[in-house]
């Protein structure tokens, strides 16, 4: 099982389909080149047998023609023919038939069809002048008719028909010689570029290795913060995007630990308080009953606080899941807004602060109607909070809308927030001045889930403050929800 395994990871790993590529593009070309030449030598060797065998036929058939081979029969210069053809047949490893003019065999050298008729087409052509030359390849043999005619008479009558047949075996073997000496070259380039090609590879795929190496030591932890292969540009990129993703995990995991021992100690705040206030009520068994009514009163009012803080948190994890789970529905912004601020207007009285709101134009929306409220509400009341409390006091909640968004604007003419604390009050339990908002109840999640609720939205905020003169919080949210 382990060994298919790791047969299996091999065959699916870069280094064995470079070397399968290598040795395809290294081999395919030497094959395909001995195959051609193995083949165009056969066909090469045969043309030259073939002419040099007509061309020496050829002067045989007129020795025999201007000789009175043929009609005197044994005679010295017939004799000398005979030999000729000898010659011609053990040079060529062959036969000679000569057949006269009334298609009886005069000669054959096998001896075998001696006086016998010969009526084969090919005999029928040369007689009609005709040189016919015929290559048997799966029997490795050239057949060869050619007519037997005077070249110095001018009627050139054909006195008869020679019919050779020459084996090609020896070229056979030449080429069966060559193909194995080929096959040897062929194999032994291919042992020893597969053997390169593994050398080549192992240094080449050294940095990836280095990469997997590197990645796995920074997870085991005893490795760099940092992972740095300047082999190639490709590691380098790989290394970067790496150190890069790394990072950002870094800061997610600071981030999650400082939110946990942020929200222990907000829980842990007010039972502390809840403590002090018991253990001191506790140890003065004879106070008055008002003293009671008060330490109790302080008590609940840490219990409103621990559960607001919890509250926040559960909207604020509930806004930290996927948009998928926005509940849209379509929606009247304006009244919506008309509800939160009748539901604030309590709050803003308490605190002597004018509440107003402006609608523009009327404002349907798709929004998740739940999470849209906590944003506002967060927003407008901590605009009523953190506003001044002489009584001049003012709030502006404005609407608008073009044709692709809807547009909230929360203004107020409050404490205003300092330039360097703008970039973090999105922060959870962020805030500016700790005591003086839990002075007011705050508990630094409100903008958080207020952020949240609106990017679930693909909306955009904006802020922009004076110190001591006021803020303007500036909302953007599609009309068409996007998914
Ligand atoms: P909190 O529950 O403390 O109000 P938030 O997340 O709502 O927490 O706000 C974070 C901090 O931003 C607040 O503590 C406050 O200091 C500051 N802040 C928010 N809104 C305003 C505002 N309209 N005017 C002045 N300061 C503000």
């Amino acid at each position: 099982m382990q060994k298919s395994k790791r047969f299996l990871q091999f065959i699916k790993s870069l280094k064995f389909r470079l070397i399968l590529l290598i040795l395809i593009i290294a081999i395919a070309p030497s094959l395909i080149l001995s195959v051609g030449i193995l083949n165009s030598y056969e066909s090469r060797a045969v043309s030259i047998r073939e002419s040099e065998i007509l061309s020496q036929a050829k002067i045989l058939a007129n020795q025999i023609a201007t000789s009175e081979y043929m009609s005197l029969g044994n005679n010295l210069e017939s004799s000398t023919i005979q030999a000729q053809i000898d010659m011609l047949t053990t040079i060529y490893d062959g036969r000679v038939i000569v057949v006269d003019n009334n298609f009886r065999v005069y000669h054959d050298t096998y001896n075998l069809d001696d006086h016998k008729m010969i009526i084969a087409e090919e005999v029928i052509r040369s007689f009609k002048g005709e040189d016919i030359i015929h290559y048997d390849s799966e029997n490795h043999y050239i057949e060869m008719t050619i007519p037997i005619s005077d070249p110095n008479d001018k009627n050139s009558t054909i006195i008869g028909v020679m019919l050779i047949s020459v084996s090609t075996d020896n070229i056979m073997i030449n080429q069966a010689y060559l193909r194995q000496i080929a096959t040897i070259i062929v194999v032994v380039v291919g042992i020893a570029i597969v053997f390169f090609a593994i050398l080549i590879l192992l240094y080449l795929l050294k940095p990836l290795a280095k990469i997997s190496d590197g990645i796995a030591a920074i997870k085991d932890g005893y490795g760099e913060d940092c992972l740095q292969v300047n082999d190639y540009s490709e590691t380098i990129q790989i290394c970067e995007r790496f150190n890069q993703m790394l990072g950002r995990m870094k800061i997610m995991d600071d981030s999650r630990q400082e939110f946990v021992s942020n929200v222990s100690h907000e829980l842990k705040t007010p039972l502390t308080s809840m403590k002090v206030l018991a253990d001191s009520i506790n140890s003065m068994p004879d106070a008055p009953k008002e003293l009671y009514q008060e330490f109790m009163e302080d008590i609940t009012n840490e219990i409103e606080r621990e559960t607001k803080i919890i509250n926040d948190l559960l909207s604020l994890v509930k806004m930290d899941k996927s948009a998928a789970d926005l509940n849209v529905s379509t929606v009247n912004v304006n009244e919506l807004l008309e509800q939160i601020l009748k539901r604030l207007q309590p709050i803003a009285d308490k605190q002597k602060v004018e509440l107003v709101l402006e609608s523009f134009r009327p404002v349907t929306a798709e929004v998740d109607e739940v999470k849209i409220t906590l944003a506002i509400t967060n927003l407008v009341e901590n605009a009523i909070k953190y506003n001044r409390n002489d009584g001049e006091g003012w709030v502006h909640v404005s609407l608008n809308a073009d044709h692709q968004y809807f547009y909230l604007k929360v203004e107020d003419s409050g404490i205003g927030i300092p330039e360097e604390s703008l970039d973090h009050i999105y922060e959870r339990f962020y805030r500016v001045d700790k005591s003086h908002s839990r002075e007011i109840g705050g508990t630094g999640l409100g903008l958080a889930i207020t952020r949240n609720s609106i990017l679930m939205h693909r909306g955009a905020i904006k802020v922009h403050s004076v110190l001591g003169e006021g803020t303007t919080f500036d909302v953007r949210i599609p009309l068409n929800y996007i998914a």
